[in-house]
């Protein structure tokens, strides 16, 4: 029995793949623990509001209930400010002023970004002297807030985690580089705002995609950093297609709005997510 949750960003209708996530965390919570639902939607540009509520709506369809109110990270951009605020504070932000094409170009310069992997921010802004740092903001260039994660380690020292299938893991929040907290355009980002949600809605064992699982070390780094309480993770394997990878449009439909009216029950779809995921 446990609190775990399902934490999906509307910027589409859900798919079978969010639906195994969805019961994945159902079943992690047991049949007396508590899932969670919440709306991950710091993205204002690609969230919508009609989408969070038709998840709700799969979601109730699928058989599946939550607590309300829903937690939707929208309306916390207040708390996340607080946050990085006193990450600054310790010191461990810097402002980067690389543009998107500009980082295309480091990353494909550079020798170190591993095949297939996210790209790894080389650290151009690390150094930056103070005085540029503040000439450029003066002049109202853009910038992200980045985490200087080398020196975020050296005060946390080493790290480990749980995850409940593959046991003690070693912290390694360096293998995903300097990563961004926060945007112009949005006071934070994906890893600061799933923190510090899942702290505050006592989330007990974070369920999740395989495709997350790295994205676990900036997780357990961040909640060193702020004494956050330390859950537990569990990712789930990544659907497949019948050609053996990822399963994504090209294998037909696969929301479950169109799934639903094409006539497939439930149960259907639960059938169908165990074949791709076996
Ligand atoms: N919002 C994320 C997504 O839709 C999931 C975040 C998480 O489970 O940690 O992929």
């Amino acid at each position: 029995m446990a609190v775990t949750r399902f934490a999906p960003s509307p910027t589409g209708y859900l798919h079978l793949g969010h639906a195994y996530s969805a019961l994945f965390a159902v079943e992690n919570a047991g049949p007396t623990g508590t899932m969670l639902l919440r709306i991950e939607d710091i993205d204002l540009t690609r969230c919508r509001p009609e989408f969070a509520a038709a998840i709700a709506e799969d979601l109730h369809w699928l058989g599946l209930s939550w607590p309300v109110p829903v937690r939707r990270q929208s309306v916390h951009f207040d708390e996340y400010r607080a946050a990085l605020d006193r990450l600054d504070a310790m010191a461990l932000l810097y402002p980067c002023f690389c543009t998107r094409s500009q980082l295309a170009a480091q990353v494909s310069a550079s020798a170190s970004a591993p095949h297939g992997a996210s790209p790894i921010y080389p650290g151009t802004c690390r150094h930056l002297a103070e005085a540029e740092r503040a000439r450029r903001i003066a002049a109202g260039e853009a910038f992200a807030l980045r985490l200087d994660v080398a020196k975020a380690l050296r005060q946390t020292g080493a790290l480990s985690w749980t995850d409940l299938d593959r046991g003690t893991i070693a912290g390694d929040p360096l293998s995903l580089g300097d990563v961004v907290l926060a945007r112009k355009d949005f006071p934070a980002s994906y890893h600061l705002a799933v923190t510090l949600d899942d702290a505050r809605q006592g989330v007990e064992i974070v369920t999740r995609g395989q495709d997350l699982f790295e994205a676990t070390h900036i997780h357990r780094l961040l909640q060193a950093l702020m004494d956050l309480p330390v859950p537990v993770w569990r990712h789930h394997p990544l659907l497949m297609g019948p050609d053996g990878k990822r399963l994504a449009k090209r294998d037909g439909v696969t929301d479950l709005r169109s799934l639903r009216a094409d006539g497939k029950t439930p149960e259907d779809i639960r059938a169908m997510i165990c074949q791709a995921a076996t």
